[in-house]
């Protein structure tokens, strides 16, 4: 399917099967109502639960958001809490409206696809607690994504106290004194504050958080601000929690496309990332037959050659008829006229790495000669960083480049532990090939493994039941939980 077909086809539908809202101003954010001429029509339909919770989503958000005097009322209170100043020269209704609005805080730890992740499950858990997601953007998330919500902002406003949680109380702080008490797990409401950070980053000293607990989901209830860190997907957690399982269940009949929906709901590139992601695609790709995505995560470069990591992606990309071999018994193409006369396939791969050496080792070795099929192979490297870095906006529009391309593509090969290639193949809605997680030089086989849903991996899970008994594994006591295929301690969705 190429861009030009899929523009003139009225079977796609901008709003993508009613996931997204009508009304936005279009030239503002290009992407929101173009991305569906780049994908294949959706296998996920959004159910109509999940679409009615997000049209009412969007207008708390707007009532309570940022630039609403409800908002503004709400602050008030919430940072000088005993004084009655100011109430009287509000309307009533105002003050009806600002004493429903709670907030929860998203902030940024680690790279974009952590937090890419982690503001989706953090949305979900708004949606489910009504509160309004404000997310604390700093520089370098800047110029990215565009404002998800018509007639309001996500992002933390400037002025807001809750840029830093130096002095605020900790979710954590309180449980652990609760926990070391008499084992009585159950959260004091009275004692609550009403601003509380919760860290839900997994942590070295890695303290059960109870979080997946209706007692102390009962006990956050009356906390106005939630400020919450995380870098992981902890959606599974959601599920697991008795008093959000049922609209978790109802919002996602299919479990294995829950960022799917929300990913492409929140996500829409900066019309400048987007002018790189829809150039690229329609240069390079749009004319393909079939389009392959190879994500290469390198975690401990020092430890670990490029050959290995070479001869494993090639191992697991030949060995399942992802890319051909190349014939160089016959580098005049004699085999290839045999075997494949017609097949004149054309295959483009994108090859997403902050090293630039395996696209052009890949490049290279498909000028070597003809294919053994006849395919055509061509390879495409967007861009080669060399190393991670932060505070760097032009470096996160680059990365979000890499995963909106990768998720464009037919097949994906990903890194293992990804969050990163976690993105690629959850807006996709691709099942990815899962690289083996080499460490060194090993080598491995299988080389990569099918892996079984399109959802990225909680990593860090709960390992304790709510009365405080410590539980080995969560997965096998929830249908659609599965342990990760990339990371034994893990759990996912599918
Ligand atoms: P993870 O560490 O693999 O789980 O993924 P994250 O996205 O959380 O962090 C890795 C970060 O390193 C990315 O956000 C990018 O900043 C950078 N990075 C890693 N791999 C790539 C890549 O293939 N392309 C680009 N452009 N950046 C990458």
């Amino acid at each position: 399917l190429s861009t030009n077909d899929s523009k003139n086809s009225t079977t796609h539908d901008k709003f993508l099967d009613g996931l997204l809202p009508s009304g936005f101003d279009e030239s503002t954010c290009l992407s929101r109502y173009q991305s569906h001429l780049y994908r294949k029509p959706s296998n996920h339909k959004p159910s109509p639960y999940l679409i009615s919770k997000l049209r009412n989503y969007e207008e708390f958000h707007k009532r309570c958001g940022p630039n609403s005097r409800a908002y503004k009322i709400a602050m008030q209170k919430i940072t000088t809490p005993s004084s009655k100043t100011h109430h009287h020269y509000h309307h009533h209704n105002d003050n009806v409206d600002a004493a429903k609005c709670k907030y929860l805080v998203w902030t940024p730890v680690n790279g974009l696809g952590n937090r890419m992740i982690s503001i989706a499950a953090a949305f979900l858990f708004a949606v489910l607690t009504d509160r309004v997601l404000l997310v604390r953007f700093e520089a370098d998330m800047h110029g990215l994504f565009c404002e998800p919500f018509h007639g309001s902002t996500w992002i933390l406003p400037m002025n807001s106290p809750f840029w830093n949680h130096e002095n605020v109380e900790t979710y954590q702080s309180i449980v652990l004194a609760k926990v070391d008490k008499a084992r009585n797990l159950t959260l004091d409401q009275l004692l609550l504050p009403s601003v509380l950070f919760i860290n839900l980053q997994h942590t070295k000293e890695d303290p059960e958080m109870f979080f997946h607990c209706d007692h102390n989901q009962e006990a956050l209830k009356k906390v106005n601000v939630l400020i919450v860190q995380s870098d992981q997907y902890f959606v599974p957690s959601l599920f697991m929690t008795p008093s959000f399982s049922h609209d978790m269940n109802k919002m996602f009949p299919e479990k294995d496309a829950v960022f799917h929906h929300v990913g492409r709901y929140l996500f829409h590139p900066s019309n400048e990332a987007w002018g790189q992601i829809s150039k690229f695609y329609d240069t390079y790709l749009a004319k393909a037959d079939e389009r392959i995505g190879l994500q290469i995560r390198v975690f401990r470069p020092t430890f670990t050659p490029q050959q290995a990591v070479m001869d494993l992606l090639l191992s697991c990309a030949t060995s399942n008829k992802i890319l051909p071999e190349v014939d160089t018994q016959n580098p005049a193409g004699t085999t290839a006229s045999k075997v494949g006369r017609n097949n004149h396939t054309l295959k483009a791969v994108v090859v997403a790495s902050l090293y630039p050496e395996y696209g052009e080792n890949l490049r290279s070795m498909y000028l070597k000669g003809p294919t053994i099929t006849g395919e055509v192979i061509r390879v495409y490297q967007p861009s080669h960083e060399e190393k991670q870095k932060f505070k760097d906006n032009v470096h996160n529009i680059k990365a979000l480049v890499d995963m909106y391309l990768l998720s464009l593509c037919d097949v994906l090969v990903t890194s293992s532990l990804s969050t990163f290639g976690y993105v690629a193949q959850g807006f996709g809605g691709l099942k990815p090939w899962l690289l083996y997680g080499l460490v060194s030089n090993e080598t491995h086989f299988p080389p990569c493994l099918r892996d079984l849903s399109p959802e990225p991996c909680y990593h860090f899970p709960p390992q304790h039941q709510c009365n405080g008994n410590s539980k080995e594994h969560f997965a096998a006591s929830f249908p659609h939980m599965f342990e990760c295929k990339d990371y034994y301690r893990g759990v996912k969705l599918g």
